[in-house]
């Protein structure tokens, strides 16, 4: 039945027609706010880079969570950086560290706020790499011991679901036994599965101040130009025990985060990097986009490639703007 009976034209005719007719919901239910957390008292200092994005001490931290929680989204993923760096990051794993005592005076006072934490090796090593380094080389297997106590010194401290980012093989497997066997059965476990070795985390060094010292992180996030690979990977963590996949970046891996979607039933996550908000946020500065139809335009891209979850740090505002309607 083609034109002139068929017009595309007429449900697109009014606003109310167009919400009936609309396929992609988006809700601050869909959103996961990152916090960078820092030593200290007060302190609300502004990533140079991203601007309306900070470094917050604890309590801080805590008056955002309340925020966060306020506008209706329902989970922070926490960053943390570390008093001094060593080798191997020894405040990864300190009662004391700074996400330990972040996350539990955020549990304390927004407990019903979903706390994840990133678990990596980056922000706390001196090098800035994702991995123990011996001899010169990066060691796969040692690195997976540390990986094990970060996750137990997080879950004791009350997070709700540890997210491992640093792309070492058999992360999950170790994670999820080493929680386990501390009697941490339900501490659920999001997986950075299928992690690029993107350009557009640029601005995120600077907030986590995680830049590495020498060469580059090639040999163990992914090469941009594959996607099959990506389902291997998701497929492995999958076997080794993640409660949640993530795609990481997220505009320029639609593709890769549609892919994944079509081919596990897992929820899944997308990360609206820190170079994909910078992007938009330098250009609405200056005048050349509208952030706010942009932003919502993106997250909905999101939501329609196939993401149950966005970690954004456009999440404050896009909250505010679909309260507004
Ligand atoms: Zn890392």
């Amino acid at each position: 039945m083609p034109f002139p009976a068929q017009r595309m034209r007429r449900l697109r005719a009014g606003a109310t027609l167009r919400r009936m007719v609309r396929e992609t919901q988006l809700a601050p239910d869909d959103f996961i706010y990152p916090l960078f957390v820092v030593h200290g008292q007060g302190v609300r200092r502004e990533i140079g880079s991203m601007p309306g994005v900070f470094n917050l001490s604890v309590d801080e931290a805590v008056a955002e969570a309340q925020e966060v929680y306020g506008l209706g989204i329902p989970a922070v993923i926490l960053f943390g950086l570390p008093q001094h760096k060593d080798p191997i990051g020894l405040e990864n794993f300190a009662p004391e560290g700074i996400v330990q005592q972040a996350i539990r005076a955020i549990k304390k006072a927004v407990p019903e706020l979903v706390v994840i934490t990133d678990v990596c090796l980056c922000e706390y090593t001196d090098h800035g790499h994702c991995f123990v380094i011996r001899e010169g080389r990066f060691d796969n297997d040692a690195t997976l011991e540390i990986l094990g106590k970060v996750v137990v010194s997080h879950a004791q401290a009350g997070a709700d679901i540890v997210a491992p980012s640093g792309m070492v093989d058999g992360m999950i497997a170790t994670i999820r036994s080493a929680l386990d066997r501390e009697g941490f059965s339900m501490t659920g476990v999001m997986s950075y599965a299928v992690k690029y070795a993107s350009g557009f985390y640029g601005p995120f060094r600077e907030a986590a101040d995680s830049a590495p010292a020498f060469g580059d992180r090639h040999s163990y996030q992914m090469d941009p130009a594959n996607a099959r690979e990506a389902l291997r990977e998701a497929r492995l963590d999958v076997e080794e025990g993640a409660d949640v996949l993530m795609v990481k970046p997220g505009l320029p891996y639609l593709d890769v985060l549609r892919r994944v979607r079509e081919a596990f039933d897992l929820p899944l996550a997308a990360y609206n990097v820190s170079g994909e908000y910078s992007m938009v946020k330098a250009a609405a500065l200056n005048g050349w986009l509208d952030e706010r139809r942009v932003v919502l335009e993106t997250l909905t891209a999101f939501k329609r490639a196939g993401a149950d979850l966005i970690l954004t740090y456009h999440a404050k505002d896009a909250a505010c703007w679909l309260r507004e309607g």
